[in-house]
């Protein structure tokens, strides 16, 4: 266990307390020596950065033990799933670096689970029970207050047999009966007063079609599919905690051997991001974001199209590590997460924004060099590039100030600043269109202070970097804040500014940039050509996260 630590570098709260689980079921042979986990998500919509940690959870204990992960769909709920999610889904794990042993539908063992609840009845433990849903919740009690039996409870084995047969053969209407396990009304915990176990759903399910009209619900469902799938840990969020009892009842009353155990954690909850897939379906259908893999979402599509690695958020999820207490993640970690791991990835390149036009008055007017510039200063191995400089040039908006302030060192009128990769400048003069606004900066370069000559002459303070004019390419660029921030009541709402758009003048490799491809664009931060929007003739670019990070240890 320690030397996991070490190689992960993970805080304490890593430390896993589910595997020491595994290790002492291991000593013990509970299983044997298998390790069978799975990630059961259910096709309702887009996964979440979440689910990436019960996936990087469920996926990496597997591979740390040799053992095995399922892809399961919890498909028992016929009314609110859909394939578009199932092929995402799929897409997503496949993206974060992982593969599954077997896919599996939760509906494929319809016929056991039905098969088990007769089971159940023919035991006295399970009975129909004619209460309609708001009777059901007065019946059941209080925290402080036990429960009280329905009236259905003594129903005999064989009444509840034959009521059960009609219910599925479609002889009730939806809600008018359910099955319920016969456990404790008295019971402290809620979740054992006689829960219901079978509801009635006219709908039309899409593996089963109308076969079935009953399905039954997930503290029933889950425990059987795990058990039939010879799960070992079936880890799960600390809301289930409560329902291990039942999760242990019912494979207890099924007699199941070596039957799975359900291991609680807590979810992953971020700063500024809503992690429900309910709210996040209500932003694509409101049209609120531009469908789930809005680079905005925290959607793993979103999170891809938005520039997001693989590595980075396996990086994340490593080093949040797991834990039985909830708490909140500041978004900035990831955002540290991406930018260390993009940082000795991606090529740099000149873009500016706002751009304020550069004519170097001592330079030939047609002559153009190719000065080569390296791509990441921080990893030689990623080479140079060849970047064309000439007479006009661009400049960024901010790296100019006619007036000065303090502490200033770019380019104002009588400095001289470097050219990054290129040579000293000095602005001389400012020229201005009739209606105030600066028409380009009259400059003058030397010569000898080029770029890799080693030139010791003189000092300059500011470096900033620049756009040859003639062969610049302009790119659309998206900025994005967060898609919520917190109101004035402390919840968080929709923000109305999460999506600016701007343009810039970029060197022209970037017209080579393919759909996918990342940069860092130099002292501006990391960027993305967008998967969905970048053409062969027009380049539009996601900023992915600035340069500079919030986060704190
Ligand atoms: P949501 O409430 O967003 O719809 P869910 O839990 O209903 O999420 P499922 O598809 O049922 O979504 O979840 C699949 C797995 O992912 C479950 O094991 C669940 O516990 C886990 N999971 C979901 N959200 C999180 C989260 N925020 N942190 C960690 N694990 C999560
Ligand atoms: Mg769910």
């Amino acid at each position: 266990m320690a030397d996991t630590q070490k190689q992960t570098g993970a805080p304490e709260s890593a430390s896993n307390f589910i595997h020491n689980i595994i290790d002492k079921d291991l000593e013990n042979q509970k299983y044997g020596d298998r390790v069978h986990t799975r990630f059961p998500p259910e096709p309702n919509g887009y996964l979440h950065i979440g689910h990436a940690k019960s996936i990087c959870l469920n996926f990496s204990t597997a591979e740390k033990y040799n053992g095995k992960c399922n892809l399961r769909y919890d498909d028992t709920n016929p009314v609110k799933e859909d394939m578009e999610y199932v092929d995402a889904i799929e897409a997503d794990v496949k993206w974060l670096g992982f593969s599954w042993d077997e896919r599996l539908w939760a509906s494929d063992y319809f016929d056991k689970m039905y098969e088990l609840a007769v089971q159940l009845i023919k035991k006295g433990k399970a009975f129909v029970c004619d209460l309609n849903a708001d009777q059901i919740r007065e019946y059941r009690g209080t925290l402080k207050e036990p429960g009280k039996e329905s009236p259905y409870r003594s129903r005999t084995v064989e009444e509840n047999l034959r009521l059960f047969e009609e219910m599925k053969a479609g002889k009730y209407a939806d809600g008018e009966k359910v099955l319920r396990a016969k456990i404790d009304m008295a019971s402290p915990n809620i979740n054992m007063r006689d829960p219901v176990i079978y509801r009635i759903s006219h709908t039309e399910h899409h593996n089963t079609g109308s076969k079935y009209c009953i399905y039954p619900m997930y503290d029933y469902a889950h425990p059987i599919e795990d058990a039939i799938e010879g799960i070992t840990h079936s880890i799960c969020t600390l809301e289930f905690e409560d329902h291990r009892p039942l999760y242990d009842w019912v494979l207890q009353q099924l007699e199941w051997e070596a039957p799975p155990q359900q291991i609680e954690f807590a979810r992953l909850n971020l700063t500024n991001t809503v992690m429900s897939k309910r709210h996040l379906k209500a932003l694509v259908d409101e049209g609120k974001v531009d469908g789930w893999d809005d680079p905005r979402m925290p959607t793993i599509a979103g999170l891809r199209r938005r520039g997001y690695t693989p590595e980075s958020i396996r990086d994340f999820c490593e080093r949040i590590g797991v834990s039985k207490a909830n708490s909140t993640v500041d978004v900035a970690l990831l955002e540290h997460c991406l930018r260390e791991d993009l940082k000795t990835k991606v090529e740099s390149r000149n873009v500016v924004e706002d751009p304020i036009k550069i004519v170097i008055t001592n330079y030939p007017e047609d002559q153009t060099e190719d000065l080569e510039i390296e791509n990441n200063r921080e990893v030689p191995e990623l080479g140079n590039r060849s970047v064309p400089f000439s007479r006009e040039l661009y400049v960024d908006g901010a790296d100019f100030m006619e007036e000065p302030v303090k502490k200033y060192f770019r380019l104002f009128p009588g400095n001289e600043v470097r050219f990054k990769g290129a040579y000293f400048i000095t602005c001389n003069e400012v020229i201005k269109n009739e209606d105030g606004t600066i028409r380009e900066l009259r400059c003058t370069y030397d010569p000898q202070t080029k770029s890799g000559s080693g030139f010791e002459g003189r000092k300059v303070k500011g470096t900033i970097h620049w756009v040859d004019a003639k062969t610049a390419v302009k790119i659309r660029i998206r900025n994005y804040d967060y898609l919520m921030v917190e109101n004035e009541a402390g919840e968080l709402a929709l923000n109305p500014d999460s999506l600016e758009e701007s343009w810039g003048y970029a060197e022209p490799s970037i017209a080579k940039a393919a759909p996918g491809e990342r940069f860092q664009f130099f002292r501006h931060g990391y960027y993305i050509a967008d998967e969905k929007l970048t053409t062969e003739d027009e380049k539009v670019f996601n900023k992915i996260v600035g340069l500079k990070s919030s986060w704190k240890k």
